[in-house]
């Protein structure tokens, strides 16, 4: 009898060798998993990018009259 692994996202029982996406029952799954930790962990809070995002939109209308003319 095979090895088989409780998929982490479904719970399903699923075989452990000649699983591609072990130890997740299917590819559906592991994006799911990976989704969740992906968005969990990205957004950082109390990050002050508006300083920077200020002094780089002053430079870049600056360029762009002196283009014009
Ligand atoms: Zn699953």
């Amino acid at each position: 009898m095979p090895l088989q692994v409780p998929c982490p996202q479904c719970r399903q029982m699923t075989p452990f060798e000649g699983n591609p996406h072990r130890p997740f029952c299917s590819e559906r799954c592991r994006r799911i998993d990976l989704g969740t930790w992906a968005s969990g962990g990205y957004v950082i809070p109390g990050r002050s990018v508006e300083v920077e995002d200020d002094n780089v939109s002053d430079t870049a209308d600056e360029e762009d009259s002196e283009d014009s003319e």
